[in-house]
Parts: structure tokens; C-alpha cells; sequence
């Protein structure tokens, strides 16, 4: 299978090219020239398998150039070895009215961690078949969530190290304690004094930086990110569609060829689009439906066709969503109008004014398979009360926004396909604003009073990796500025 930009120059690779590289020369970014298509067998086929299982047969359309064996060693390295708190890797938990499927059984009790235990598994095994010879620097700039999953899934990686950078007192207690006690022996986490646009901005200086590059070059180390714009993140995510729909098969909840809906909490389009490819390949899906907080950015774009970023920017309760940028969009639309000068046009308007509009036939097409809606912070709340007193099962913030918007859809449109509710991370990850919206006081509480008052409502128990952080050993103490940062990759980069 061959991959090419989105925007129309640069090379033509094949995935594990892609996987390396991230991001295309011209700034676009990698799409399967062709979406491979699969049969209603291939799909049943996937009943009573393991999720390992499952993964193989997906990630095989994708991933043509990789051996069975390679695509089975990085599949078992990602799922198997009790790495996941769940045999399941990601169960289907099965209502009457509705279905969630749990992604943040994990290492680090979120979603992230279905894609980047996965990643780092790809990209060493890419290393391997394309001969490259260079060491493997990864940064990132993170907000929370990414910074700690792409720790957990690259520590100890051949060939590869990882830094991360985030903003001191930008990131939540438990998410700075799930970082600074992170172990491996090629990792590094490195507070930034500033925000997470500093952060951020730092990194993409360095990314940008020819004549640091070409130093680094000489001493055989390349930079790479683990960003959600490389496909290597992507295809991962394809699977869970597919074994969703398995298990409800095994259920006897649907039949054969029956479709089904989807409702994804959105913040960069990556999760969604993963969905949109399964479709593409032959899963029943009826609609997918985009859910967002405040910052409904998306919301706007899948109604009227007008992306537009200059808006205000909202903190919520559901933070890994509060994105204005949504990166992946970009695929679909390439994949909307497969017309490379036009997504490349867009881009540039976004980047120029913020804003671009894609005009009524295109916003039409994509109206036929998305639909959104968007819930407030007060809204999020009230629905993790309201399904705890149904159901008592804990929604944490994300999926809250997810559950509200599922809701909206059917009551709206009527549509009784069944529903698939996307759950993106575990509700002990967001304790306090779960337990504030179950009527808890959480004053003077400290994280793992939450963790231990949350664990009174809800069934399943704190996760490993949390319960970890009581007694774990600090292991990352650095503190640099903005202007510090390069220094700080030159001198990781050596040791
Ligand atoms: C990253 C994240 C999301 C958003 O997923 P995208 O792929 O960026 O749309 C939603 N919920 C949680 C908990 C996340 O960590």
C-alpha cells in the first residue's frame, strides 16, 4: 500500500516510511492512496477472537509492507503481556439502550495509550526493514494525556528516545506524578517555565531549526514526534471499530451486515477518523457522531462548512478535548474531495486568516456520514450524575460530553440504529470533577484521597498505574526555559 500527502507534493511511501518520517515534506500530512476494503466475512470472522487477534487481521490491510510476523511481535508487544488491566484490551460494556467501548484500560488509563503502545512497536520494527542506521529522538510537547502515554509506550524502545516537555502547573497533580515518575532507561521528562503553548512552540522551533538538525544529523541522531498527525497513530485505532462490532455480534446484540452508530468525545479529529476509515473499509456504520465541549469548533464545521479558529478558547472539564486546531480533519477532507491543491488551500487559509470554508456539495457529503453537537462544563456534569443514578457506572468528563451528545442525536433525528459510545478515559484519570458532579466535596482532598473516595462509587477498582504513583520514586526533577529547550535535546541526545 502506498501513502501520499495530503497536499499533493512530496514522496510517495510506503507505511513504514511513513511511519518514520510523521509528517509529509510539504507539510501535509500521510493518507493510504487507497482505502482497502474488507467483506461481511472478514467482519464475522472477527467473532470470539482475541483483541490481538482482531488487530492483526485490521492493521494487515494497512500495513502491506510489514511481515505477518512483524505485524504479530508488535501486536503482542502493544496488547499482550498483562500490559492491559482487561483480557479484552478494550471490553464492550453492553446496556439495554446503549454500548461503551472502554479504551483506557491501559497503562495510563486513557485512550491515548490504544495508539501509543502500538506506535513505538511500528516505528522500531520500521527502523529494522528500511535500514536506518540513526538514533531515534522523540519529542514531545504535552498538555497531559500524550506526554505520559508516549512514555509508558516508548520506555525502552531500540533505537528510540523520548523527551518530553510540559508546562510546570499546566498539567493536573496526578498527570505531573504519572510523568516525573516515569522509568526507562532512554527517557526524559523536562518541565518548561510557561504554558503550553511555550512548550509547544519550543518543540516546533526545534523541529524547524535546519542548522540544529544537521548537527544532530552528523551525530546520527534524528529528531520524530509522536504527534497524532503520523499514520502510525492512526492505523491503530482503526482496530477497536472493528472489535466493537465483533463483540456485539458475539452478544447477539446485531446481526451480520446490521449497521450501527458511533459517537466519539472529539478534540484532534484522530479518533473519529479512525471510525471513518472502518466505514471506508466495510464496517455497517450508519452516522458518526462528533461530540465536543465549549471549544465546538468542530460542531461549527460539520454544520455549516466554515471552519473558523478565532474564537475563544474555553478551559473545561474535558481538557484533552479543548483543541481549536483539529489536525486530522485534514485527511478527511483530502479523502472528501481526494483534491490535494484545494485541502492545500484550506490549509493555507487556516494558517493566513484561520479560517476557510469548503462550500455546500462538499459540506453535503460529509453531512451523510458525521453529525455533531457540543455539551458545557455544567451540562458534562449533570450527565455523569444522571448515568451513575440510571446505571451506577462512572462516566469520567469526556465521555460525559460523548453520552450527552448520543443522546441529543437520537432524541433530534429518530435514528434507532444502536449506539456505540466511544469512552475515552477512565474516571478515576478526572476524579475531581467526577466527584463534584456526584455531589462530592472534595475540598482539602489530595489526589489519592479522590482516587480513594471515587473507588466508593465506582465498581472497578483504582487502576494499577494510579495506585502506583502513592509510593512511586520521583525520577525526573529538570526545570528549564523556553530558550533552554534545545540545549536540553542537544545534551539527552548524547547520553
Ligand atoms: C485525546 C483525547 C480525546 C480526543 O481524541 P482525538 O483523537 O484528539 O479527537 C478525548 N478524550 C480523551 C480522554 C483524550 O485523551
Amino acid at each position: 500500500m502506498k501513502y501520499i500527502s495530503t497536499r499533493g507534493s512530496g514522496k510517495i511511501l510506503n507505511s513504514a516510511q511513513a511511519i518514520i518520517s510523521g509528517i509529509a515534506e510539504d507539510g501535509g500530512l500521510f493518507v493510504p492512496a487507497e482505502i482497502p476494503k474488507v467483506s461481511l466475512d472478514f467482519i464475522s470472522q472477527l467473532k470470539g477472537l482475541s483483541y490481538e487477534e482482531r488487530a492483526k487481521r485490521v492493521l494487515q490491510c494497512f500495513l502491506t509492507d510489514y511481515t505477518r510476523e512483524e505485524i504479530e511481535d508488535c501486536v503482542t508487544r502493544a496488547y499482550g503481556n498483562g500490559k492491559f488491566d482487561s483480557v479484552k484490551v478494550a471490553p464492550l460494556t453492553i446496556f439495554d439502550d446503549v454500548s461503551v467501548l472502554e479504551l483506557w484500560h491501559g497503562p495510563t488509563s486513557a485512550f491515548k495509550d490504544m495508539a501509543l503502545q502500538l506506535l513505538p512497536q511500528l516505528m522500531r520494527t520500521a527502523l529494522k526493514k528500511t535500514g536506518e542506521k540513526s538514533q531515534v529522538l522523540i519529542l514531545v510537547a504535552t498538555s497531559g494525556d500524550t506526554g505520559k502515554a508516549a512514555l509508558e509506550g516508548f520506555k525502552d524502545t531500540e533505537q528510540i528516545k523520548i523527551l518530553v516537555f510540559y508546562p510546570e502547573g499546566g498539567v493536573s497533580q496526578i498527570q505531573r506524578l504519572q510523568m516525573l515518575t516515569q522509568q526507562g532507561s532512554n527517557v526524559s521528562v523536562m518541565a518548561v517555565r510557561g504554558n503550553f503553548d511555550d512548550a509547544q512552540s519550543g518543540v516546533k522551533e526545534i523541529f524547524g531549526n535546519k542548522e540544529f538538525n544537521k548537527v544532530l544529523c552528523q551525530e546520527n541522531v534524528k529528531l520524530s514526534s509522536a504527534n497524532s498527525i503520523n499514520w502510525g497513530r492512526l492505523v491503530p485505532q482503526i482496530v477497536y471499530y472493528f472489535s466493537a462490532y465483533a463483540d456485539l455480534l458475539d452478544a447477539g446484540r446485531i446481526q451480520p451486515g446490521e449497521k450501527i452508530n458511533f459517537t466519539v468525545p472529539t478534540g484532534n479529529f484522530g479518533d473519529i477518523l479512525a471510525g471513518f476509515y472502518a466505514k471506508c473499509m466495510g464496517l455497517p456504520v450508519h452516522k458518526l457522531i462528533c461530540a465536543s465541549n465549549a471549544n465546538n469548533v468542530l460542531t461549527d464545521f460539520l454544520r455549516t462548512g466554515i471552519y473558523d479558529r478565532k474564537r475563544e478558547f474555553y478551559k473545561t472539564v474535558s481538557p484533552s478535548m479543548d483543541i481549536l486546531i483539529s489536525s486530522n480533519l485534514e485527511r478527511l477532507l483530502y479523502h472528501m474531495t481526494q483534491d490535494t491543491a484545494m485541502v492545500d488551500g484550506w490549509m493555507r487559509a487556516l494558517g493566513k486568516t484561520g479560517r476557510y470554508e469548503v462550500g455546500d456539495a462538499i459540506r453535503t457529503k460529509i453531512q451523510e456520514i458525521f453529525w455533531s453537537d457540543w455539551a458545557n462544563d455544567a451540562t458534562t456534569k449533570q450527565e455523569i450524575k444522571k448515568v451513575y443514578m440510571e446505571k451506577k457506572y462512572v462516566l469520567d468528563t469526556h465521555t460525559s460530553v460523548a453520552w450527552k451528545v448520543a443522546e441529543s442525536y437520537q432524541k433530534q433525528t429518530c435514528d434507532q440504529h444502536p449506539m456505540v459510545i466511544i469512552s475515552t478515559a477512565s474516571p478515576y484519570k478526572f476524579n475531581e470533577s467526577v466527584l463534584q458532579a456526584l455531589d462530592v466535596k472534595t475540598e482539602g482532598m489530595d489526589v489519592f484521597a479522590l482516587l480513594d473516595k471515587l473507588s466508593e462509587y465506582n465498581t472497578s477498582k483504582v487502576p494499577r498505574g494510579l495506585d502506583f504513583l502513592r509510593t512511586a520514586k520521583v525520577q525526573h526533577t529538570g526545570i528549564c526555559d523556553k530558550k533552554q529547550m534545545q540545549q536540553e535535546v542537544a545534551s539527552f541526545s548524547k547520553k
